[in-house]
């Protein structure tokens, strides 16, 4: 069977090794050993300070929320994987969506500042599949209207610009260590705030509010990650050149093929910052050729994605629908293709020429 993506397992002798480590210290979780050197080596990978591990991606937003004090209504994309907007309902804070742009898939600056309300707390930008937003526009506007910015940066682990990271944008942005995701601890994920009081808030937010031995200083959650996952991101870590190059690879084969077949659409990106060669989305002519081409996929057990579908303002626990021409469209038409360091060249070109096939020769 071929997926999306392939969870990368990194060398089992280096995790025996780390796991050993764990059976003598006896120390399991709770900011252990392993979880600090984590913590350490990615603050430096990823050229960020305030770095704070945490137990996935989706506790990570909901926690930077909490950490900011959001509240009210917060303006966010409305073409991401469902748990952008679904913490926020969560939370108890409701999600205003401002549509993205049709070439970037990214929000578009220009639909956010007629969303503004007296209610608003916040903007919640995604860097879609890696892909940075307009960060400079979108940090003018947040200052003008004194609003603070989350950038769900789950895809854009390693997006380093010229002179920093997209992770060095906004208040805080957080990343997902999903086992789907290029860089995994199985399940994981991490806060990077801007400022070190909304870090410490945080720290201990993700310990119940736990400040010391009989002491409880504020409301707090359980989402803290374990040395089991600090182990499993040590070593995928220390193997993250081969992983990015061994996508790139396949990445490249792919936009060389459908940038030659005008009448498929691929994502413009960001050319200040580095790609990180998560996905690679295709959009379709229309929802009938995608259709078609992934029943034949499946067909042959590989299974493309429709990343993301539905659009998110067509969530059906939403108070109200709020139409996003572009996301909708986009969505419909939209699918991420097998990519992974070790797709063999064969089953990739099967996968090209079943999608362009039946746009040639259509039944
Ligand atoms: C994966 C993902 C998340 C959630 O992360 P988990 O670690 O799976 O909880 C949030 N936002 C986006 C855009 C994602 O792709």
């Amino acid at each position: 069977m071929i997926n999306v993506t392939k969870t990368y397992l990194p060398d089992r002798e280096k995790l025996n090794s780390y796991i050993d480590h764990i059976y003598s210290s006896g120390w399991l979780t709770n900011n252990g050993e392993l979880l600090q050197k984590l913590e350490k080596q990615l603050s430096d990978y990823l050229g960020v300070e305030h770095l704070l591990m945490v137990s996935n991606g989706t506790l990570a937003l909901q926690i930077a929320y909490k950490a900011l004090g959001l509240s009210g209504e917060v303006i966010t994309s409305p073409f991401s994987f469902v748990a952008t907007t679904s913490t926020l309902v969560w939370e108890n804070l409701t999600p205003v969506f401002a549509d993205i742009e049709k070439d970037s898939f990214n929000i578009d600056p220009t639909n956010i500042e007629s969303k503004i309300t007296e209610k608003t707390s916040a903007i919640l930008p995604v860097h879609v599949f890696g892909n940075a937003c307009n960060v400079e526009e979108i940090d003018r506007i947040a200052r003008k209207h004194n609003l603070k910015i989350i950038y769900d940066a789950a895809h854009a682990f390693g997006v380093s610009g010229m002179s920093k990271n997209v992770l060095n944008y906004g208040d805080a942005s957080i990343l997902s260590f999903h086992s789907t995701k290029i860089f995994h601890t199985i399940e994981g994920g991490a806060i990077i705030f801007k400022n070190k009081e909304d870090y410490e808030k945080a720290k201990l937010m993700i310990n119940f509010g736990i400040s010391g031995y009989d002491r409880v200083d504020m409301l707090g959650i359980n989402s803290k990650m374990n040395e089991f996952q600090a182990a499993m991101g040590l070593c995928v870590l220390s193997e993250i050149k081969q992983i990015i190059d061994g996508r790139e690879k396949v990445w490249n084969k792919y936009k060389v093929y459908f940038d030659a077949r005008p009448e498929f659409k691929t994502q413009k990106r960001n050319n200040s910052f580095k790609n990180n060669y998560a996905y690679f989305p295709l959009v379709f002519e229309n929802e009938d050729l995608l259709l078609k081409v992934k029943k034949e996929l499946n067909e042959k057990d590989i299974f493309p994605r429709r990343y993301f579908y539905p659009s998110l303002n067509k969530l059906s626990y939403l108070e109200k629908y709020e139409p996003c021409e572009i996301s909708e469209s986009i969505a419909s038409r939209i699918l991420c293709l097998p990519l992974f360091p070790d797709l063999s060249p064969d089953i990739q070109e099967y996968i090209c020429e079943t999608i362009t096939k039946h746009t040639t020769n259509d039944d």
